[in-house]
């Protein structure tokens, strides 16, 4: 590293899925890697997530999808989030599944299937609460039924049944509702001669804390990742992200000196600043600013002042900090630095979006343990 950088361990992402596969012995596990791997690197994760015994990888858009297939990865994959337009015929000559809600969404794919030479294989949404995809119980019969006729007329195939979850953690009485109305929405499927080969409803948090939503398959995002779906409960995963950067500056400055954009900070007495080469342009949270925790030298400090597009400060005092000492934001937590969890309580925020922030941005990824 010489400025800054984005550390995976891939043997943690393996982990995760080996302790994922015990939580849920009776079910297909699916990787979800959308978002770019939750800011991991969507096609490093998914190989690794494959060789430690997922069979799936779920992906929101086509693009999402089309990326892993590029990449060579011949897994079952399913992508969830197709607007009105979207490349379906290209997602289905790829043998990407596709989630379908309506009617309508059900007759672009059989277009699509008929554009592409190959049926169409499609998981019917139902939405059991959560108020986001998938067709409401009362719109689940119009789907049933016009996805027994495209099932007839050869241009789609059912190949799975599935909901998600509102509430992180299985045990909110919701969650029991939700299982019901999905038990309910496969009895009707049933009626309607649709049996999917996989039912699915479970995240992380379903697959960690409520086996009776498991069914045939499981969808794990966070956990995969070693962040917790439930604060405060660990798991047994394993933190794959450490985000550090390197000090490029250090500078003494008087008592009383502003510090950053506003003079939102001010030193309290003569004083050591560090200068760190990371931004909110590289996914530190602006919100961060004064806050955020970072260790340097040995100890926690905090960020000292506003978080810049590109650079943080941090007030050392007078301990003996220097150029080229590496400040660590966050990581698995065994040498003392924060964690990802750490930096959401900080910042008001999840788990998930402090390590999503960090993908696709400048910071170069490096892979640990890659097999
Ligand atoms: C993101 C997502 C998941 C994964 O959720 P986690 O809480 O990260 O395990 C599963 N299913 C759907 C539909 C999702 O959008």
């Amino acid at each position: 590293m010489w400025q800054a950088e984005v550390r995976v361990d891939l043997a943690a992402i393996r982990h995760n899925v080996r302790r994922l596969r015990e939580a849920a012995p009776g079910a297909e596990l699916m990787a979800v890697v959308k978002a770019d791997g939750y800011g991991h690197g969507m096609v490093p994760v998914a190989r690794a997530a494959l060789a430690a015994g997922a069979t799936w990888l779920g992906v929101c858009t086509v693009d999402e999808a089309l990326r892993l297939r590029q990449a060579g990865i011949t897994a079952p994959v399913l992508a969830w989030l197709l607007a009105p337009g979207a490349p379906a015929a290209a997602a289905i000559a790829a043998e990407v599944h596709v989630s379908a809600a309506s009617a309508a969404q059900l007759e672009e794919f059989a277009a699509a299937a008929r554009e592409a030479g190959r049926p169409a294989q499609v998981h019917l949404k139902l939405d059991t609460g959560l108020a986001r995809g998938g067709a409401t119980p009362v719109e689940w019969p119009a789907l049933l039924e016009a996805a027994g006729k495209a099932q007839a007329g050869g241009e789609v195939e059912v190949v799975g049944v599935w909901s998600h979850l509102i509430h992180p953690g299985g045990l909110h009485p919701d969650t029991d509702h939700q299982i019901a109305e999905f038990r309910h929405g496969l009895a009707s499927a049933e009626r309607f001669g649709i049996r999917p080969r996989l039912r699915h409803l479970a995240n992380s948090a379903g697959v960690l804390t409520r086996s009776d939503t498991h069914f045939e398959l499981v969808r794990a995002g966070i956990a995969l990742y070693g962040l917790s779906p439930v604060a405060g409960e660990d798991f047994g995963l394993r933190p794959a992200m450490t985000a550090r950067g390197r000090v490029m500056l250090t500078k003494r400055v008087p008592a009383g000196q502003g510090v950053s954009y506003g003079h939102t900070y001010r030193t309290e007495r003569e004083s050591t600043l560090a200068v760190v080469p990371l931004g909110y342009g590289d996914g530190v949270p602006r919100a961060a600013s004064s806050a955020g925790p970072v260790q340097l030298a040995g100890r926690r400090r905090a960020i000292a002042g506003r978080v810049c597009m590109d650079q943080f400060m941090i007030d050392c005092g007078d301990d003996p900090v220097a150029a080229g000492d590496v400040a660590v934001l966050f990581g698995p937590g065994d040498g003392g630095e924060p964690t990802a969890d750490d930096w959401a309580e900080t910042v008001g925020t999840i788990n998930y979006e402090i390590v999503t922030r960090f993908g696709g941005s400048r910071v170069p990824r490096v892979y640990d343990h890659d097999e």
